[in-house]
């Protein structure tokens, strides 16, 4: 298991700032809203609030792949269970299309906390906690790109 020191290799791959997109982001639900049954509901609000599914996987992530994942919070104290709780059940990954998508999606899913989620965000429905706090969305542009690449590959985005 990798939880500590992460060598160069874990690091996700750069990206080519110049074919940036502003209109992707990526999103995970994450094992406590997967195993609570909530995918199909979480969807529907995706969906509804004006996103297109470009890309969709039900898959999991091995404490390896969820360390490289959150490498970017290896050291925040919360990093170790974080990587459990990440790799502890399946997840679904998905690629979203929008104008504006990260912010649109952020203001969506709702404050990391969900005791701080605004009503009508998927995290004041669905989040048990600041850790099980159901989906995951990039933070960036760029991040949404290097995180749609670990896990769809060309050929997998439509
Ligand atoms: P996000 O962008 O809103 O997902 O929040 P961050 O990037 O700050 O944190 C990444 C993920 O780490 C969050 O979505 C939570 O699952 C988890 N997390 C964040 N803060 C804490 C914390 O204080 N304690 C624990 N246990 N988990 C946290």
């Amino acid at each position: 298991m990798v939880f500590g020191f992460l060598p160069k290799k874990l690091l996700l791959p750069e990206i080519d700032k110049t074919k940036m997109e502003t209109n992707k982001t990526f999103t995970m639900i994450k094992p406590d809203a997967v195993a609570s049954q909530h995918i199909g509901a979480i969807l529907n609000k995706i969906t509804q609030a004006g996103f297109k599914i470009v890309a969709l996987k039900y898959t999991s992530l091995s404490p390896e792949l969820a360390g490289k994942f959150y490498a970017v919070h290896a050291e925040r104290p919360f990093y170790k269970d974080l990587c459990s709780f990440m790799s502890s059940g399946p997840i679904v990954a998905a690629i979203l299309e929008k104008d504006d998508a990260v912010a649109s999606f952020r203001k969506l899913i709702g404050a990391t906390n969900p005791a701080q989620a605004e009503e009508g965000t998927i995290r004041k429905e669905f989040a048990e906690s600041i850790e099980k706090n159901a989906v995951h969305g990039s933070d960036s542009d760029e991040n949404a790109q290097i995180e749609g690449n670990f896990f769809f590959s060309a050929f997998e985005k439509f």
